[in-house]
């Protein structure tokens, strides 16, 4: 039982952890403020430590992000 338990909440938490992945349409530059469209060419050249994402446009301003001038997201 105590197997059960510990695969479903092994599967949950890789469930969750791509639901996340799919559902940010954004990403934040923790290092310059900005943040970008997903397939941004800057959101593919930042620093994975500085990698934030957001599911929404407005998430992003709320935390204190400004939109890319490139990809004007
Ligand atoms: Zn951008």
């Amino acid at each position: 039982m105590r197997k059960f338990l510990i695969s479903v909440i092994t599967f949950a938490a890789i469930v969750t952890t791509f639901a996340t992945v799919l559902s940010a349409a954004y990403v934040g530059n923790s290092n310059t403020g900005k943040f970008h469209y997903y397939d941004c060419y800057f959101a593919g050249k930042m620093n994975p430590n500085n990698r934030i994402s957001f599911s929404t446009r407005d998430e992003a301003i709320n935390r204190g992000y400004t939109p890319c001038k490139r990809c004007k997201p």
